[in-house]
């Protein structure tokens, strides 16, 4: 539907702010959710070592691995199939 966004993006889009969406991000899932959208987050990559795997995702996470920041992640709202 659209190009993938950045979590500031999409909080304007959402008309709320980047905070709320980063604490709601479930409650925002479960709002798209019933509009038949789904909300979803890039995998996380790491410049140096590639894709690897957090439990968690945020703005602000390091790499297993190199201990290199990660990129930030990008949302997208897609139509549910
Ligand atoms: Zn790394």
């Amino acid at each position: 539907m659209d190009e993938p966004a950045s979590l500031t993006a999409l909080a304007r889009k959402l008309l709320v702010a980047e905070s709320v969406v980063r604490k709601e991000l479930e409650h925002v899932r479960r709002s798209l959710a019933a509009k038949g959208l789904e909300l979803q987050v890039s995998k996380p990559v790491c410049p140096r070592c590639g894709e690897v795997k957090l439990r968690r995702i945020t703005n602000l996470s390091k790499c297993p691995r190199c201990k290199g920041w990660i990129e930030k992640p990008k949302y997208r709202i897609v139509a549910k199939d």
